[in-house]
């Protein structure tokens, strides 16, 4: 089942993006927005407070650590990244994927 809402997620994604959001300021109102919308419609957010989600369409879930390949791709397990790419290898960890930990951008 493909996921195109915020709701759709699991709940430590919403968590996810509750406490970023929180550590961010923003109200109550605005993180139920961000939980009522679209998954796709999140991309600012992602940037700003240092998240992604899966780009394999069948989890979508959010995370702040994860994997990330070179033509920026991004997955939440190596598990989804090898049935997204399929020709993705052992030695091609550390080559063109890399697991990682997204930081917030720094705005000022
Ligand atoms: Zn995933």
């Amino acid at each position: 089942m493909r996921k195109y809402w915020v709701v759709e997620l699991s709940e430590e994604s919403k968590a996810l993006f509750r406490n970023l959001a929180k550590e961010h300021g923003l109200n109550e109102e605005e993180i139920q927005d961000g939980l009522n919308s679209k998954i796709g419609d999140l991309d600012e957010n992602e940037y700003l407070f240092g998240f992604r989600h899966c780009d394999n369409i069948q989890c979508k879930e959010f995370f702040n650590k994860g994997y990330m390949t070179e033509d920026s791709f991004t997955f939440c397990s190596s598990e989804c990244a090898e049935k997204t790419v399929k020709e993705i290898e052992e030695k091609d960890y550390g080559e063109y994927i890399f697991f990682t930990d997204w930081e917030p951008e720094l705005t000022y």
